[in-house]
Formats: C-alpha cells, structure tokens, sequence
C-alpha cells in the first residue's frame, strides 16, 4: 500500500501491491488531486427529534463528485482514503467545511442552533493532531464548540487505543459532544463504554431494518433495539435510530424509546443550502417527524 510518509507528503501508490482491481486503485491514486481540485462535496442529513420538534442536527456526509464517474459514494472511497492515509487531509478538510457551514446557519438562523455532526474514521481519531485540527476547525469557523458532534464507531475508538481516553477527553473537554456510530455493530465492551465521556449512541441500520415488519425478525428486532435503548439511558446516553425508512419504523422507534432518528422517512442527505432553506422555513423536514 503506499502509506503517508508524515503530514501531507504521500509515497507513490503501487498497483501491484494490494490493489484490488484497477478501478480502485485508479480512483486511490486520484485522491489527493480530487482534494486539491475541490471535488469533494458535504450533503447533510436531517436528524429529528422522535418525540416532536424541529430538527436538532444535521449528519456531514462526503461525495466525490469525480469528473469521469460522477458523484461517488463515500463508501467507494472511504475506504482508500484509510488504506492511502489521504483520510487525515480529507476528514480535515471535511471537519473544517462542515464547521464553516454550520457557523454560516447559526450566523442566519441563530434560533435553531443546529448541530452539525462529522464522521471520524479510525485512521484519523488515532492521528495525533486531531484535537488540535478540531479546536482550529472550531476557532477558525468561529462555532461554538457545543454545535459540533463527533462521530465515532467502536473500531474508531478501539483505534486510539493507547490513548483512547486521553484523546477523547481532549476532544470533550473542547466542549464537542461524542457520538458512537453503528452501535452494536462492533465488539462493545460495555465496561469501556461507561468510561468513555460520550453523549450518544446511533443506532446501526441494520438492527432497525426489521422493526415494525409484523413477524418473528420484527419482534426480534424491536427487542434487540429495546435491550440497546435500555443500556444507553441507564449510562445517561441519548439515541439516535439511524436509517428510518419507514413511518411504520418512525413510530415503533419512538415507542421503544428512541431520542432521535434519521433516515430517508425524514429527509435524504441535501446541499448545504438547503438546510438554509429549510431553516428559513421553520425546519428541515418538520414535518416529517409525523
Ligand atoms: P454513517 O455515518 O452510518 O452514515 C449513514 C449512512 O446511511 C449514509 O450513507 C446515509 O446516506 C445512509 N442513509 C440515510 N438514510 C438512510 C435510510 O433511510 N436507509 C438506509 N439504508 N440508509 C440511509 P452514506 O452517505 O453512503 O455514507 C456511508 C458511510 O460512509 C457513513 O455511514 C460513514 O461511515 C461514511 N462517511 C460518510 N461521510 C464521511 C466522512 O466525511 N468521513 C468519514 N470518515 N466517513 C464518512
Ligand atoms: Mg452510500
Ligand atoms: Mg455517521
Ligand atoms: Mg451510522
């Protein structure tokens, strides 16, 4: 793999190492003009309270819109991001668009105080610059450090090991809030979980696929969510559900106990624009908390 050799300085990806297919290594070696070029783009997706209210936050989710191939997935390029080191500048550059936009709604529609929250993946929670890349995100979009949320899955908090802790207090004491996504994905080790200085769990889609559907793998399901929604409010967590598709899952979710919830029965992933817009109209997606 062609691996970062120190801050911003990438050695020469070699396809016959590792490589999976050509496309892949292609679009890796791409990666650094693609962020010099500015292709990359945030969408946002609403994320609302389950027991009504206006949208609270809204989730950064990055794209490539890539010349040839159009707009990409991240999960076409997350991935190579990891395996090439190129993550630490892209999450960078994603965790600073993200706090810039977010200090541009609050400069707009200061009532709503939306929080914007931002994916870390593993490779760039265990760089050792990241509490500093945070608080200068933070200082140079002038946000006040409460409206940013820190996304972090259990392999991503695993991969600080070390310093796990000490680095996500730094984070925490900056005041960003802590969130573990995809919970129940990974291995959790409940003792470490209550020692970390998190504020909420997101709920991994998979788990939530089966609530609401009448038979046997919806009340597996719903009891499953049920277990989870338990154990985080007995740690003082709040929950998010993630990929609610349905209104049928919206409301089983809010039953069982869910905080908050995001997904397509809410609202898709939209330009930064348009959460002005619909902050402008009173909320994103207000009404589809139903
Ligand atoms: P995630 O953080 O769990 O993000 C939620 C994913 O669920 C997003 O996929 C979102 O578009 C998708 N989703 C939204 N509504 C629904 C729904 O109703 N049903 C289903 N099945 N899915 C829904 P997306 O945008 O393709 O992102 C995939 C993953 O890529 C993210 O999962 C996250 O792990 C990663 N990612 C995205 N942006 C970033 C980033 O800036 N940095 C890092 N490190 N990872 C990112
Ligand atoms: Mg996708
Ligand atoms: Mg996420
Ligand atoms: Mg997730």
């Amino acid at each position: 793999w062609a691996k970062a050799e120190g801050r911003g300085r990438w050695a020469v990806y070699d396809p016959q190492r590792g490589a999976r297919d050509l496309a892949s290594s292609a679009l890796a070696t791409r990666l650094p003009v693609a962020l010099e070029r500015g292709e990359f783009v945030l969408e946002y997706q609403p994320i609302v309270p389950l027991h009504g209210g206006p949208t609270c936050a809204v989730e950064a989710l990055v794209r490539w819109d890539h010349p040839e191939l159009g707009r990409l997935g991240p999960d076409r390029f997350i991935g190579l991001a990891e395996q090439t080191g190129l993550i630490v500048e892209l999450g960078r550059w994603v965790l600073r668009r993200a706090c810039a936009d977010a200090s541009g709604w609050l400069c707009r529609h200061p009532g709503a105080r939306l929080v914007v929250s931002v994916n870390l993946a593993a490779r760039q929670a265990a760089d050792a610059g990241i509490v500093d890349t945070v608080a200068e995100a933070l200082r140079d979009a002038g946000l006040p450090a409460e409206l940013l949320q820190l996304e972090l899955t259990e392999s991503a908090v695993m991969a600080t090991a070390g310093e796990p802790l000490r680095s996500l207090r730094r984070l925490a004491a900056l005041g960003a809030r802590l969130a573990i996504d995809d919970f129940g994905t990974g291995y959790s080790n409940l003792a470490y979980l209550r020692r970390l200085p998190i504020h909420t769990v997101k709920l991994a889609g998979e788990f939530l696929m089966d609530v609401g559907a009448d038979d046997a793998l919806g009340a597996r399901g719903e009891r499953i969510v049920d277990a989870l929604v338990r154990l985080a409010h007995a740690l003082d967590l709040t929950v998010t559900a993630e990929a609610v598709e349905t209104a049928e899952q919206a409301a089983r979710l809010r039953a069982l106990g869910c905080d908050t919830g995001q997904g397509r029965w809410f609202g898709p992933p939209v330009p930064a624009a348009e959460i002005d817009a619909a902050l402008a109209n009173g909320g994103p997606c207000a009404d589809g908390a139903g």
